[in-house]
């Protein structure tokens, strides 16, 4: 099967998108935001108003921390936390909302006789290698349950220490492969400057849009992926060969556009702001107060009701 992303800016046809589409998943790095960093201002108040729209979910090969410092505490106070839906890990971890916190309501982690396996084999190919020599900061090997990840220096060893340690990879692909071939049943594979990582087979992002046509109880052409790597090569694929309505967007100046035009036609004509509180109805300012911003927001289960 051969399947293709959509070009966001190419115009789409925004009132059967939004009529097809019962919830929205979205990439982070290069989608949402720049790598690593907090959404922008610009996107984050019209995202922060989707979630008053429709579900909303992110998916990430990124941890729970990156998803909170990057999305969740840029927009915390003004979002509907009931509809975001956090998918870090590549969805072998899913949050939600549960009125106090993000509940964990599940995780897919690496069994426990594949774990101790992992960690006796990182131990005995990084010895035979050579690479447990030296100063260290922090633990080498970190279990993070879905994930066990070897760091030769340690966790905590400075930046320009690990990256000096490493600069063609050659000692961190020559341990993954030694350890990939102890552990047939993992992913093993080269990592950061100084580290290998070892996963469950089979993890990537149609794994988690798989999770969310589950927890939805929806097909997954209802979900609307935005990503910004849905070529053939990039990480968003599996999300587009999962059979979802996937849209390729260059960054986050395009997610917006999409968002906007999605709002618009689920709406009937209105995009908000839920950072600036501002309302447009067609394009043009609609000059609301703090009061009625609330009553708008109020109103929007019916006016989506009947679009
Ligand atoms: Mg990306």
């Amino acid at each position: 099967m051969c399947r293709k992303a959509f070009d966001a800016w190419q115009n789409p046809d925004y009132s059967a998108l939004a009529r097809d589409t019962d919830m929205f998943a979205f990439d982070l790095d290069g989608t949402l935001a720049r790598s690593k960093q907090p959404m922008k201002t610009g996107i984050a108040g019209i995202f922060a108003a989707l979630t008053y729209v429709c579900p909303v979910a992110i998916v990430s090969g990124g941890r729970l921390s990156l998803l909170h410092s990057q999305i969740v505490d840029v927009v915390d106070d003004v979002m509907n936390r009931e509809n975001l839906h956090l998918m870090p890990t590549t969805g072998t971890r899913y949050y939600r909302w549960d009125g106090n916190g993000w509940e964990c309501v599940f995780e897919k982690n690496i069994p426990e006789e594949d774990a101790k396996k992992a960690v006796e084999s990182l131990n005995r190919r990084a010895a035979q290698l050579g690479l447990l020599q030296g100063e260290t900061w922090g633990e080498r090997i970190e279990n993070r349950g879905s994930q066990i990840t070897f760091s030769a220096l340690g966790q905590n060893a400075p930046a320009d220490i690990k990256e000096a340690w490493d600069p063609d990879a050659s000692k961190r692909n020559a341990l993954a492969a030694a350890v990939a071939r102890d552990l047939p049943n993992l992913t093993v594979k080269s990592g950061g400057s100084t580290s290998v990582d070892i996963s469950c087979k089979g993890i990537d992002k149609s794994y988690a849009i798989c999770r969310l046509t589950q927890i939805f109880n929806i097909r997954p052409s209802r979900i609307l992926y935005v990503g910004d790597r849905t070529d053939e090569n990039g990480n968003d694929y599996p999300a587009v060969q999962a059979g979802t309505t996937a849209m390729h967007v260059r960054g986050p100046e395009d997610a917006v556009e999409l968002i906007k035009g999605v709002m618009r036609a689920k709406t009937g004509g209105y995009v908000f702001d839920a950072l600036e509180r501002s309302v447009e109805l067609n394009g043009r300012d609609s000059h609301c107060d703090s009061a009625q911003f609330d009553a708008f927001v109020s109103s929007l289960p019916e006016l989506i009701a009947k679009h």
